[in-house]
């Protein structure tokens, strides 16, 4: 398959209210968006590291020169046949996951619209349904909580995620347990915390929480063995996993009994796979994160948490929570809020909306 053009975009997404993590608050999702064609056929691939390197060392701006200046030149008019070649050619590129994610999706999206298959089954899904769960950030109040919470229990979500940060720890936790004892929660420290903070993180076991998403540094894992080895509550990577390789060590050494996948993270869906297949390997747990991704995004990742070693309900955010207008279209949208069911079409089965990205671009820059 032979790359004819490639248009690639820096998008600042507007978001309806703001959203507050360990990391701050914001009020945008910042994303790269690739469009690769080939012979009369388009793929679309979104990655989402953010607007600046708080989750990662990356950042929109970062990724964008980088695609720029490395990625495209490397593939351009060149004869691509797979993935995996693909992959290869930007394997001399240090890092840089979140760049080489947008060029990744696009490609599966063009292959396996050529081939005219889905993108499920062209990477291997084989559950019926994506089954998705709720995260709730930093809110004013915990009744605001609550009542959040009450309110996604009842449209059916099967689990919920709390984002958890000084400030908002074992005293939101008590309230949320004092009225939903049994419900399943998890909570994500966003590495908010280091080995110092054991006595607290030692309290966690009492909630029991289906497991506690990345308490310690973006970049460790040491610690977190460690830290795994004086609790009870399942450890789940989520920062520290780049690639094949951080899953490998990361079991290896007992520092997660799940791990959470995100393609922009990871560099893409390939890498996503690989990572898949390895915890399914090692007997350890996996489901898709996302990174407040457009329908372009959540539609990779509903994809890809309908693959058969999933076992945790998936982070896909509902399309009308965030955007003030989607880049992706048609939205992706569910019957039966908890699940998504993927239409059996060619391909990622979403493109650009290209009058939203045209409002919320940044930059663009056009190579054929
Ligand atoms: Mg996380």
């Amino acid at each position: 398959m032979r790359i004819d053009r490639i248009t690639m975009y820096r998008v600042c997404n507007p978001i309806k209210n703001p959203y507050t993590t360990a990391f701050g608050t914001q009020n945008a999702f910042n994303s790269i968006v690739v469009k690769m064609e080939s012979d009369g056929l388009t793929g679309w691939g979104e990655s989402c590291p953010g607007g600046g390197p708080a989750f990662s060392p990356y950042w929109d701006k970062g990724c964008f020169m980088l695609g720029k200046d490395f990625i495209v030149p490397a593939i351009l008019h060149k004869e691509i046949e797979t993935p995996q070649e693909l992959q290869k050619i930007m394997a001399p590129i240090r890092g840089n996951e979140f760049a080489k994610a947008a060029f990744d999706v696009a490609f599966w999206d063009l292959l396996s619209r050529k081939q005219g298959i889905s993108l499920k089954k062209a990477i291997g899904g084989t559950k019926e349904k994506a089954e998705v769960g709720y995260c709730f950030g930093v809110l004013k109040t915990f009744d605001d909580l609550i009542a959040g919470i009450d309110k996604m229990l009842k449209l059916g979500y099967p689990r919920i995620k709390l984002k958890f940060c000084p400030g908002w720890e074992c005293d939101m936790l008590e309230a949320v347990r004092s009225v939903y004892p049994d419900t399943v929660f998890h909570i994500d420290c966003n590495s908010a915390y280091t080995l110092a903070d054991l006595p607290m993180l030692k309290k966690l076991d009492k909630y029991n929480l289906a497991m506690i998403e990345q308490p310690l540094m973006h970049d460790d894992i040491l610690d977190h063995a460690k830290l795994q080895k004086m609790i009870g509550t399942p450890i789940c990577l989520d920062e520290s996993i780049c690639s094949l390789q951080d899953a490998r060590q990361a079991i290896e050494i007992g520092a997660c009994k799940y791990i959470n996948i995100k393609y922009g993270r990871v560099g893409g869906i390939t890498p996503s796979l690989d990572i898949h297949d390895l915890c399914g390997e090692k007997n350890i747990g996996c489901w898709l994160g996302g990174m407040g991704e457009s329908s372009l995004g959540t539609n990779v990742v509903a994809n890809l948490a309908t693959l058969p070693y999933v076992n945790y309900p998936s982070d896909i955010s509902p399309a009308e929570k965030f955007y003030v207008e989607n880049l992706g279209t048609p939205v992706l949208l569910t019957e039966q809020y908890g699940t998504y069911t993927l239409r059996d079409n060619p391909g990622l089965d979403v493109v650009a909306n290209e009058e939203v990205l045209a409002k919320y671009k940044q930059e663009e820059a056009v190579f054929a």
